[in-house]
């Protein structure tokens, strides 16, 4: 049993207080929390103690939307209009990719993810094979995402994939999900429609992030890209659409209606001058709402400390209004509505027999300082340099600035340099 003790808990069961309590964790999970009695302690058997000194120990952030691998664009193509962003510098770099070149690309946004307390991503990739072994080796939790589009996939190689890495590591799972309306035929989104119809479950895939794609999609099929998946049954079952940027109240109703996730990313949406997604207007809809950075590439960080800081500011300001989304929410929506979103629900608040996904927030640093309200300063102030611990399904992979991901960190940067560098070449 590993004990985390003399720390506030911040267990976000309700609201975002924090209490002084212990988290006992074993194997995987959390298997006590509160305040031990003598009895209890006489008791326990711990292989580990850690003595937070007063600091905060609260559930990780899940990032709900993301392309892991795409670090090896970082600052390759920035500054550009987001159709030539994407059809001439993303599209053809990606197209040279080798399954190789996805593991290492992805063990170093695993690297990131732990600096910002984040223990679970929700990618949509390909070369899945290296993706999940990157994951896996590194012990960090995904969920994947499918990534077929038109050129040459289908809905078979969707089953194929779902069928095969569901169920391959405690710390892997899949669900449906393809990369959009406007890489996808007709035959493919009626494919899509007849596995989420074969296996009940939900379907997830970027969804009008962009006015041109919104109206495109209206002229192709006289519908916006949501009443048309809806309309095909793609949603039935739930899922989740990225980005809805450009979000009419009809499509929300559909979201509310199927139980759909509308996943923000406010950081790449205004790198790429997409828009402001009417995250408010949406909530007041009763639409459920995740958090996702996005890829390195738009992004450019995997951080989920500026995506909370950006969300709430970029609502106030389309509100005009400084109340809206405070920041209690946008901690709920990037710690426990961003699991939901993709089917990790054990994995949101700390309680007993929920999955050990745990961050330590050190407090002893100017911009956590007074400590008025924890909520606030995280959203507001907070940032990486505040992320002590990052603990993943009971393992400790990130604590004080070393990782533990069975890999040297300086081999993973070096190995991504050489690569970045024979992939401009090739
Ligand atoms: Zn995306």
């Amino acid at each position: 049993m590993i004990r985390f003790k003399n720390g506030l808990v911040m267990t976000l069961e309700g609201g975002c207080e924090a209490e002084k309590k212990e988290v006992w964790v074993e194997g995987d999970k959390v298997c006590f929390v509160g305040v031990p009695t003598d009895e209890q302690l006489k008791n326990a058997v711990f292989e580990k103690e850690y003595d937070l000194e007063g600091d905060l120990l609260m559930p990780s952030f899940k990032n709900a939307h993301t392309h892991s691998a795409m670090t090896f664009l970082r600052s390759y193509a920035d500054d550009l209009p987001l159709q030539d962003w994407l059809f001439k510098q993303v599209f053809p770099m990606e197209a040279k990719l080798t399954g190789e070149d996805v593991y290492w690309f992805s063990r170093l946004a695993i690297l990131e993810y732990l600096t910002s307390g984040v223990s679970a991503s929700f990618d949509m990739y390909f070369e899945l094979d290296d993706y999940v072994r990157a994951n896996i080796e590194s012990g960090f939790r995904t969920v994947l995402c499918g990534a077929v589009s038109g050129e040459g996939e289908n809905a078979k190689v969707l089953e194929e994939r779902y069928l095969k890495y569901n169920g391959i590591d405690p710390l892997i799972s899949m669900r449906l999900g393809f990369h959009a309306e406007y890489t996808a035929s007709r035959e493919l989104l009626e494919g899509i429609a007849e596995l989420a119809e074969k296996y009940k479950v939900p379907v997830s895939v970027h969804n009008s992030e962009t006015a041109k794609e919104v109206r495109e999609c209206i002229e192709k099929y006289g519908k916006t890209p949501t009443r048309l998946f809806d309309d095909l049954g793609i949603y039935k079952y739930g899922g989740a659409g990225f980005h809805c940027v450009h979000f009419a109240p009809e499509d929300m109703d559909i979201f509310r209606e199927r139980g759909v996730f509308a996943v923000s990313c406010p950081g790449s949406n205004s790198k790429l001058a997409s828009g402001i997604a009417p995250v408010t207007d949406m909530l007041a809809r009763g639409v459920k709402v995740g958090l996702g950075t996005d890829g390195p590439a738009s992004n450019n960080a995997l951080d989920m400390f500026r995506e909370m800081y950006l969300l709430t500011v970029l609502q106030k300001l389309r509100n005009n209004d400084a109340a809206a989304l405070p920041a209690d929410e946008v901690l709920k929506i990037a710690c426990c509505a961003s699991a939901e979103t993709m089917g990790l629900a054990d994995c949101g608040c700390i309680a007993v027999g929920k999955a050990a996904d745990l961050i330590v927030i050190g407090l002893k640093k100017p911009s956590m300082q007074p400590v008025n309200n924890i909520a606030k300063n995280l959203v507001y102030s907070g940032s990486k340099e505040n992320v002590r611990m990052t603990v993943i399904a009971g393992k400790v992979r990130y604590l004080d600035g070393e990782f533990f991901v069975g890999e040297d960190a300086a081999r993973i940067y070096a190995k991504c340099s050489e690569l970045t560098e024979a992939l401009k070449k090739r």
